[in-house]
């Protein structure tokens, strides 16, 4: 008798214990995929350039950029540029040099530290100028030069889309401005930017969007005007005419 009743009970224990197991699996597997953190997102020890973090988490652009290709873009794309350029400027002069300053010296035929330091600070500013609930048209100063260098808004996001969708393979389209104020659109292939000025480039750079299949794929497969669009309606104005006023009361 006794020994039934243990194994009645035992019997008991195990159903209860794989009801459980079965219930909490489930849930995490449909519910929710796991996302790391932004902030745990850093260079392997001892590199001078830092990830600077995200001032948002990697779901909050959606619906138009989702949080996994987020995710895998900031903490492997991107985290790789860091780590590489840290390889690139060890032992040299260099680290002690702001990413600016590294990139306007540039020896183009150092490919490694064209290629990670563009990459590098390409992305840096690419999130600054992202954020959720932003889009919409900017205002103020930048709004003034905008209309006065390309005649309006939507003349200047008609620009700016062609030469993102016209860049050939990878790159990235700019908004760059000179000392005077005065703005251009340009694009370049890989992670070129346009402080490179040994390259041919000039203006500093206030707004870019990433037309690397990495930055889109995932949602938007080969469509890459629709991502296009879909950034333009996450940009953070405020912060492009911030780098705007930086940019032309420069030296
Ligand atoms: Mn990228």
């Amino acid at each position: 008798m006794k020994k039934v009743i243990l194994i009645g009970f035992a019997a008991l224990f195990m159903m209860a214990c794989n009801t459980k197991n079965e219930t909490g699996s489930d849930s995490k597997m449909e519910n929710k995929i796991e996302m790391g953190n932004p902030a745990d997102v850093q260079v392997t020890e001892g590199g001078v350039f830092k990830m600077q973090g995200l001032p948002y988490a990697y779901n909050a652009l959606e619906p138009f950029i989702d949080a996994r290709t987020m995710e895998i873009h900031y903490s492997r794309h991107h985290l790789g540029y860091a780590n590489n350029l840290n390889k690139a400027v060890e032992g040299t002069e260099m680290v002690n040099m702001s990413i600016e300053e590294v990139l306007k010296g540039l020896n183009p035929e150092n490919a490694a530290l064209r290629n990670n330091g563009g990459g590098y600070y390409n992305h840096n500013l690419f999130w600054e100028v992202l954020g959720p609930d932003k889009g919409g048209v900017p205002q103020g100063i930048l709004a003034d030069a905008i209309n006065r260098d390309f005649g309006s808004f939507n003349e200047f996001k008609k620009l700016f889309t062609e030469a993102a969708t016209k860049q050939f393979g990878s790159g990235w389209a700019w908004l760059v401005a000179n000392k005077e104020g005065k703005l251009s659109i340009i694009s370049t292939p890989n992670q070129d930017n346009p402080l490179m000025e040994k390259l041919g480039y000039t203006g500093t750079p206030i707004f870019a969007i990433d037309v690397w299949e990495h930055a889109y794929y995932l949602h938007y497969q080969n469509k890459r005007k629709d991502y296009v669009e879909a950034v333009f309606s996450v940009v953070n104005w405020d912060k492009v005419t911030e780098k705007y006023n930086t940019a032309i009361f420069k030296d």
